[in-house]
């Protein structure tokens, strides 16, 4: 029954075929199995148990119930969940417990889903492998010597291995994107402030967007719908229109103009993504998608932009972390100065701190301007040439990662060589723009490749359905 897809399961439950206890029951068993993925830092079994019968008996005594009534889910562990445990898998947060739920869980809540379990992530959300984590590296579900990607690699797997029928997770550069593309999964990073990001652990606010992950396409769309929506708790959050998701079933991509960047292409070494996405496109012109090779010349400067950017707002973001409202505190300190130093020092990991340091750097005076300030400029010209694409395609395709999941070698962990992993995502939280990654195929070694569809910003609506044409079609 875990195997089911969000909207099957939601199908069986509103017909009385299946009680939302034992979907709940059927997840955990799997859950059981599937220990050595590593998935998840927290599973929330008595409660859902518990919420799963009030909602069976609500059913029964026929009252109206939400959209996701009785689903079971997976939340990325930065997303805070009132009363249980969030940690941003890191021995800062270890023994955090919100009192307030994020705005997209009490969305989810108010449509009666059930909160499952936290996903394992790379600390703080940073990172594109899952071996930051404080709690251990997650497997990749399709071959276990390999990594599930990150940040978001514990929702990720999850979905993939059937823990639960859909999850959240967070993309700043990539975070949904990347870990979907190597664990098989569709992920969805939605247009910039479109989805609140009330109850997010901040990562780098220019940047952060929660999004769904999913078996398939119509799930995800389904899942953006119901987390979207003003918040006047996120200073950024979109006031205007929030248009139908429900996906066009009849949508072709005949005469359908995408645009692929030039600049991306000639990245691909790897050649089984190379392949697999060339197959992809030659699919899509062969149903009458009009392919445009276009050249976007400010694509190689997205991963400079992003770092310089995403790590000066990480250093201010985590500066709250300092072992007195909360966090880790340090129990052997002389004075206030070195209470913070010995609580940042030993509660943070290794790469949070490299992030934090060149952070503040490119803060600091006499560098602001010549690395903050500058980064900032390229941004808004980064943003502006995809709105220049964007007026000659109707959307861009791209691999989502230059190179399948890679194997988990802690040894070897470098940061900052994996940062080439962000290449074809971050440019597009830069830019603001919503994308979806859908799986697209498999390596020679059976590890999955996504293909990613990006959107103009507000773009959903067509993103989605495209991504529905394309997930029937592929071969
Ligand atoms: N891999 C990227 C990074 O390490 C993306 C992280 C994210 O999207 N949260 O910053």
């Amino acid at each position: 029954m875990h195997k089911k897809t969000l909207k099957e399961i939601i199908g069986l439950l509103e017909k009385k075929e299946v009680s939302s206890e034992e979907a709940v029951k059927s997840c955990l068993d799997n859950i059981e199995k599937n220990k050595h993925l590593n998935a998840l830092n927290y599973v929330n079994a008595d409660n859902a148990i518990k919420q799963a019968r009030e909602i069976d008996a609500r059913r029964a005594r026929g009252e109206r119930v939400g959209a996701l009534a009785g689903a079971p889910l997976i939340i990325k562990d930065n997303i805070c969940t009132e009363g249980i445990p969030t940690t941003c898998s890191s021995k800062m947060l270890q023994n955090f417990i919100p009192v307030y739920n994020a705005t997209v869980v009490e969305k989810l809540l108010a449509e009666d889903a059930i909160i499952l379990g936290k996903a394992n992530m790379d600390e703080f959300a940073m990172g594109s492998s899952n071996l930051s984590s404080y709690t251990g590296p997650v497997r990749n579900p399709y071959n276990n010597d390999y990594v599930s990607g990150g940040s978001s690699g514990g929702s990720c797997a999850s979905v993939s291995a059937n823990l639960a029928y859909a999850a959240l997770g967070s993309d700043t550069g990539g975070s949904i994107r990347q870990p979907a593309s190597f664990c098989g999964a569709v992920g969805v990073k939605p247009t910039y402030g479109t989805v609140s990001r009330h109850g997010l652990i901040a990562l780098s606010s220019s940047f952060d967007q929660i999004g769904p992950i999913t078996k398939n396409v119509e799930d995800a769309a389904f899942m953006t719908q119901i987390i979207s929506g003003y918040d006047e708790r996120d200073n950024i959050s979109y006031r205007g229109e929030y248009p139908s998701l429900e996906i066009d079933h009849e949508f072709s991509f005949k005469d359908k103009k995408i645009g692929v960047p030039k600049e991306f292409l000639d990245l691909l070494l790897d050649q089984d993504v190379k392949a697999i996405t060339r197959k992809q496109l030659d699919l899509l012109s062969d149903e009458g998608a009009q392919i445009i090779e276009m050249s976007m010349k400010t694509l190689e400067y997205a991963i400079p932009v992003y770092y310089v950017l995403g790590c000066a707002e990480a250093a201010s973001n985590l500066g709250r972390f300092d072992g007195i409202k909360y966090g880790y505190r340090s129990q052997d300190f002389e004075d206030l100065i070195d209470l913070y130093f010995k609580s940042r020092t030993q509660g943070f990991g290794k790469d949070v701190k490299l992030r934090i340091l060149v952070g503040n750097f490119a803060l600091s005076k006499g560098n602001f301007d010549a690395y903050f300030k500058k980064a900032q400029k390229v941004q808004t010209l980064i943003k502006q040439e995809f709105d220049q694409a964007f007026e000659k395609c109707d959307l861009i395709i791209t691999p989502t990662t230059p190179t399948p999941a890679f194997k988990i070698n802690l040894d070897q962990e470098d940061a900052q060589s994996r940062y080439i992993c962000d290449v074809f995502t971050a440019p597009v939280n830069i830019a603001g723009n919503a994308a979806i990654s859908v799986p697209a195929g498999a390596s020679s070694k059976g590890l999955p490749i996504g293909l990613q569809i990006i959107a103009p910003s507000l773009g959903e609506k067509l993103m989605f359905d495209a991504a529905y044409a394309f997930e029937r079609i592929r071969q």
